[in-house]
């Protein structure tokens, strides 16, 4: 997992714990805190692409606090797995952005 995860200029901290499951209605796969610039992601997720999708996830919370999107947490929920399913079977595309670097 990486550390850190640049998002509109503002460098999140990326940290996993276990978390303990205080209440049944939280997203207990992660959490971010924007007043701290911090994401936390449960490291008792049973695979990396599970902690992968929840960083994903954190990422457009992030987004949709800081640019007050105002969308519901179904549609952020519905975005993460939609996006984070054609980037993951997409390889190719994903590796056009670091297309610079290569050069
Ligand atoms: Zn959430």
């Amino acid at each position: 997992m990486i550390k850190k995860i640049n998002i509109l200029g503002f460098e999140y901290s990326v940290e996993e714990s276990n978390f303990v499951e205080k209440e049944k209605e939280q997203d207990l796969t992660g959490e971010v805190w924007n007043t701290h610039t911090k994401i936390n992601i449960n490291s008792a997720s049973k695979s990396e692409d599970h902690k992968l999708g929840t960083l994903f996830h954190e990422i457009i919370e992030a987004l949709n606090y800081r640019l007050e999107w105002k969308l519901s947490h179904q549609l952020v929920t519905q975005l993460e797995s939609s996006l984070f399913q054609v980037l993951k079977c997409n390889p190719k595309f994903v590796k056009m952005f670091l297309k610079d670097e290569n050069e």
